[in-house]
């Protein structure tokens, strides 16, 4: 009889660059691909959820071809685990490690009662393009600012992605019983997502299509063209690589290291560099890295709140962002960063509350990457731009969508407005819009002042040790 294992898919949706899929079949062993729900330690939120159910049916056909069913349960994990393995008469379990503090805890407790029970665990590395625990500074210390860690991952040589080690075989399929997808009930019963699918259909091979007309196409002008939010400049991978439906060592060697492809390589190494601090730093997903701003004094204001994400703040371009996050479930970069100092810096809100909002309504959300980008964004985080500087929401509108071209896609009631107006509506008589919900520069100088504040009076907790 052929000596089998499961392989525990999460948040690795694909036959490619899959180290743990590769060294099941390297050991001789026939996988039996499983799911196990989203209660395994993972944050779901209900955007990610809809990316996660078209992309485990596609995860499912691509099995099929080989002969092999992606096997689905819902509830314990270590239950529906020991339950399988004695189904299939296997010893082993094969699964990818994950970095996010609960993910950890999640599956460290799985491993240890699996393996007191004679199991044996194979983990594997196929996240990121280097583990956490590889890359220190020189004072065996995890890096916390951007430019030194790019340069030490640069010098890293980065496992080559493992070729789809299915290729070429047809396995017997073993009939174990399996829930429909549609039990886990992903997908909301309204449809609120349709336009999802302007973003992305959440397969393979829309991951692989994006890659190819970045290779082609899109990196020749990725530099300037990615801080344009009306322009489709970047490569959209991100929901891909949340859901792993794409590995990040496949984009990473798809591009050859040189200077045009460089711009687009360190924002991948973004996102090594987020997942390598909450992985080091675990405490920031609750708090912010730069300990002094643990007592700033945020406003708790649910109508302010609820204004910025309806994207009724009275300020254009946040607004724009808003909806097209509502809407699409994707938010361009720039605009991220905009939305976010606007709800940090001039509604004076609590990052925390404006990370669950993306979290619940990105596809691509990604505990590290939303964590890492609003506390640098509110400038408690690692490397964060120095508090002082303040996005002023008008002057980026104008100069990252002079024309109002993105604004006008998702705020067509502006259509009337021109120039200046349209990035302050405000200033036009008898416009009938939202009013502002605070004055720009008010609100600047307000931030400014608590910040001194704290810095003169209260802050006496050690300053960090940057390296
Ligand atoms: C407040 C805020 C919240 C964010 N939340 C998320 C999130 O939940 N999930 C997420 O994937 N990204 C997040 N980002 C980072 C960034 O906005 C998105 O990764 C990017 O817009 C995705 O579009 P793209 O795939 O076309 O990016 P590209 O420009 O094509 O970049 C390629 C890939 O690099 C990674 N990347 C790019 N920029 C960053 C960055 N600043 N930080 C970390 N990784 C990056 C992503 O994986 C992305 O797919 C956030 C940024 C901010 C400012």
């Amino acid at each position: 009889m052929i000596q089998k294992a499961l392989v525990w898919f999460r948040r690795d949706l694909r036959l490619k660059d899959n180290e743990a899929l590769s060294a099941c079949l390297e050991d001789g062993i026939q996988p039996v691909p499983i799911w196990l729900g989203t209660e395994d330690g993972s944050r779901v939120g209900s955007a990610l959820k809809v990316g996660l159910h078209y992309s485990l049916t596609d995860l499912k056909r691509q099995l099929e071809a080989f002969g092999l069913t992606l096997i689905l349960r819902q509830g314990d994990c270590l239950l529906n685990i020991l339950s399988l393995l004695e189904e299939c008469q296997a010893r082993k379990i094969y699964w990818n490690r994950r970095y996010a503090p609960e993910e950890i805890k999640h599956d460290t407790l799985i491993m240890h009662a699996l393996k007191s029970k004679g199991y044996e665990v194979k983990s594997c590395a196929s996240q990121l393009l280097i583990e956490p625990m590889y890359l220190k500074n020189q004072s065996a210390q995890p890096y916390r600012v951007f430019t030194p860690f790019f340069k030490a991952l640069s010098e890293k040589n980065i496992p080559k992605p493992k070729p789809n080690p299915l290729t070429g075989r047809v396995f017997k399929s073993l009939k174990l019983p399996s829930l429909p997808l549609s039990e886990f009930k992903l997908l909301p019963s309204i449809p609120w997502y349709r336009d999802f699918f302007t973003i992305t259909d959440f397969s393979r091979a829309d991951a692989l299509h994006k890659l190819q007309i970045l290779k082609e196409h899109k990196i020749l002008d990725y530099g300037t063209h990615r801080d344009i939010p009306s322009i489709d400049g970047t490569s959209l991978l991100s929901w891909a690589l949340r859901l792993g439906v794409i590995g990040a060592k496949e984009v990473w060697h798809s591009l050859v290291f040189e200077p045009q492809n460089l711009v687009f390589l360190k924002q991948l190494a973004w996102r090594e560099f987020s997942a390598h601090l909450l992985f080091h730093f675990p405490e920031s997903l609750h708090e912010p890295l730069n300990p002094r701003f643990k007592i700033w004094p945020y406003n708790h204001d649910n109508l302010l709140l609820k204004a910025w994400q309806r994207g009724k703040t009275g300020v254009p371009i946040v607004d724009a962002g808003m909806k097209q996050l509502w809407q699409t479930g994707y938010m361009h970069n720039r605009v991220r960063m905009i939305c976010a100092s606007y709800l940090t810096k001039n509604l004076n809100l609590h990052w925390a509350v404006g990370e669950r909002w993306f979290y619940d309504t990105l596809i691509d959300a990604d505990e590290a990457n939303n964590i890492m980008g609003w506390q640098w964004v509110s400038g408690c985080g690692a490397d964060a731009a120095p508090y002082f500087r303040i996005f002023n929401p008008v002057l980026q509108s104008a100069k990252f969508d002079p024309e109002g071209a993105y604004i006008l896609k998702w705020l067509p009631e502006l259509k009337g407005l021109r120039g200046k107006f349209l990035h302050q509506p405000w200033l036009q008589d008898n416009i009938k819009y939202h009013k502002p919900l605070v004055c720009l520069e008010d609100s600047r100088k307000q931030a400014l002042k608590i910040y001194k504040n704290l810095q003169e009076n209260v802050w006496h907790l050690p300053s960090q040790n940057l390296s």
